[in-house]
């Protein structure tokens, strides 16, 4: 999508794929591309930036994790999450029941990783930034397995950012904007995607209660969604801050203690817009 313009009629999306180019006529859009949304751009002409958060990731899936027998057994328990502070560097290790290991690895930086049309010289420039990351962290620790077992194929490296609340609404007329296009957080909650299937209900719900009349519908949407995705974002972001701001020896005490998932727990289930089961996260 390159375009998107509007009347009083409807919206003219224009696509260009290289191959060739579309115009879609519709009644509205509802803007769900993403943290560098083209759309946005197009509907407020002030948009700040995304800001880096001044941290970057290392993320790499491991797959047939059965068959990788030199990586620690603790890490590669089925289920099994496992997290590691310090050495200015916050690094889990989630293994799922399908094979696969994730391993992302955050760790403090004032630039986002540098990218480059040459895409061999951005390939060693990420080795480059890997190696020097690994020399924070002993030989014996499971960080060193992971990369050494990590195809890499399946090894990203990008800056983490996120977006601020707009104050001045998510919509224009017939256009409104979707989650990460309009609230985009960092990870450390885990609610990214979960945050744009509830907005997803909630303006579905909104466009059935005012019979597709889009202005008090999008206005609804916002006034419901605005504080609960607030608090997600800021969780999440002083989450990051917390993980490497503080005193090392205080953040592993602080997770074990439940305190902070208990914490989050209480947010995401007593203020979900949708019924859900709840199932204890602490065990
Ligand atoms: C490291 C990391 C870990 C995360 N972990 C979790 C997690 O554990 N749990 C969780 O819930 N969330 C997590 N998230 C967040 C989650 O991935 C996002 O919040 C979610 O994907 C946002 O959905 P979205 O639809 O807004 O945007 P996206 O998923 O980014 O989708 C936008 C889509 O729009 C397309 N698009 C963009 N521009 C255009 C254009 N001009 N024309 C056509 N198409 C376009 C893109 O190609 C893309 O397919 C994580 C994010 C990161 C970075």
């Amino acid at each position: 999508m390159i375009d998107i313009k509007q009347d009083n009629d409807g919206v003219t999306i224009s696509f260009d794929n290289e191959k060739q180019q579309k115009q879609v006529r519709v009644d509205m859009v509802i803007g769900a591309d993403g943290i560098y949304s083209t759309v946005v751009k197009h509907i407020f002409t002030q948009t700040a930036p995304a800001i880096h958060s001044k941290e970057n990731i290392f993320y790499g899936i491991i797959d047939n994790i059965d068959q990788q027998t030199s990586i620690n057994s603790i890490i590669t328990a089925k289920n099994t999450l496992t997290q590691c502070f310090g050495s200015g560097g916050f690094i889990s290790y989630r293994a799922g029941n399908n094979g696969q290991l994730m391993w992302p690895a955050k760790y403090p930086s004032v630039t986002p990783p540098s990218i480059n049309d040459d895409v061999e010289w951005t390939k060693m420039n990420n080795q480059r930034e890997l190696n020097r990351f690994l020399t924070r962290f002993p030989q014996s620790h499971p960080i060193h397995q992971c990369v050494v077992a990590t195809d890499p194929q399946r090894l990203l490296h990008f800056g983490l950012y996120y977006r601020q609340h707009r104050s001045d609404g998510w919509h224009r007329n017939r256009i409104c904007l979707l989650e990460d296009s309009c609230h985009a957080t960092l990870p450390y909650v885990g609610q990214g995607a979960n945050m744009a299937i509830e907005d997803a209900i909630s303006l579905a719900m909104c466009l059935e209660k005012y019979n597709f009349q889009m202005e008090p519908a999008f206005q609804e949407y916002y006034r419901k969604r605005f504080n609960r995705t607030k608090c997600v974002v800021n969780m999440s972001r002083y989450l990051g801050l917390f993980s490497h701001s503080i005193k090392q020896r205080v953040v592993p005490w602080f997770v074990k203690s439940d305190m902070m998932i208990k914490m989050v727990e209480k947010e995401l289930y007593e203020n979900c817009p949708v019924p859900i089961e709840k199932k204890n996260m602490v065990k």
